[in-house]
């Protein structure tokens, strides 16, 4: 089983290029699970036909109140926490906290705890298990898919834009206290291209800089947006695109990818 984390900056294009992702290694007959640690909670939408799947916390949070309401409530079972979305990959939304309340990690503690306890790693037996996640604060909650046990390869996900850079780089930081207890390595940098001044250029110096590679450089296309409005990842939704092809060559690379580095 590989286990893969996605990191990044919001609004970078984590979820996009997870979802894509899942669908072009599913397409090449991987059992593919993916797990949204974002609380925007929207990671597998474009897998599930554009609507959102009730999220872990959400589940839980209903269970609650129907406990307290005293009715009679059964286990959550796997079932309800993993959806079967496009192709038969495996969705599950961590969730996040209620606007104003709780710890945003929280979710990611939370649905990853719950994940092990059903054994769903066992039960499903995925090929790859994908983790979309938040990378704005590397705080305890979000750093839970690399530490030990869990996610062994982090991609991070940055254009040209510093503030993506910036998180990037403390994604990273992260990763260098986790990888010296643990197996936690960055597999390497994915640009979602921008099409800021020097993009290329500027991410490739970064790499070189922290001793990383440039994995595969994402073309900005706007078939991702329309593909996005009929709730659909590219593989899905324009196959034989210049688009399609290029997931399908940045899953291929990430498939072949042996860099490891702290
Ligand atoms: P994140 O999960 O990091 O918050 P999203 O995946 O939701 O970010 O992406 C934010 C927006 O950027 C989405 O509306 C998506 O359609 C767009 N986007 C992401 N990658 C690309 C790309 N390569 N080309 C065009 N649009 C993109
Ligand atoms: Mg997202």
């Amino acid at each position: 089983m590989r286990q893969i984390a996605l990191y990044g900056k919001g609004g970078i294009g984590k979820s996009t290029t997870t979802s894509n992702l899942s669908a072009a290694l599913s397409k090449m007959d991987n059992r593919v699970m993916q797990i949204g640690c974002d609380p925007k909670s929207d990671s597998t939408v474009p897998l599930t036909q554009g609507k959102r799947i009730p999220t872990v916390l959400e589940l839980i949070r209903e269970q609650e109140l129907r406990r307290e309401a005293n009715a009679v409530t059964a286990q959550l079972t796997l079932e309800d926490l993993v959806y079967n979305g496009f192709n038969g990959v495996l969705c599950c939304e961590a969730g996040g906290p209620e606007p104003g309340v709780g710890c945003a990690g929280r979710g990611v503690i939370t649905a990853i705890e719950m994940l092990k306890n059903q054994k769903a790693f066992e039960i499903y037996q995925p090929d790859v298990v994908l983790y979309d996640v938040l990378g704005d604060v590397v705080c305890g909650g979000f750093a839970m898919p690399i530490r030990q046990g869990l996610a062994e390869e982090v991609y991070v996900i940055t254009s040209g834009e510093m503030m993506a850079i910036y998180a990037c780089n403390n994604i990273f930081k992260g990763i260098y206290k986790f990888a010296k207890g643990g197996n936690i390595r960055v597999g390497g940098i994915l640009l979602n291209s921008r099409g800021t001044p020097m993009e290329e250029e500027l991410i490739r110096d970064f790499a070189k800089i922290t001793g990383t590679e440039v994995i595969y450089v994402i073309p900005r296309d706007k078939i991702v947006q329309k593909c996005e409005m009929a709730g659909q990842t590219v593989i899905e939704g324009a196959p034989g695109s210049k688009q399609y092809e290029a997931y399908m060559e940045m899953a291929g690379k990430i498939v072949d990818n042996t860099s490891r580095t702290i």
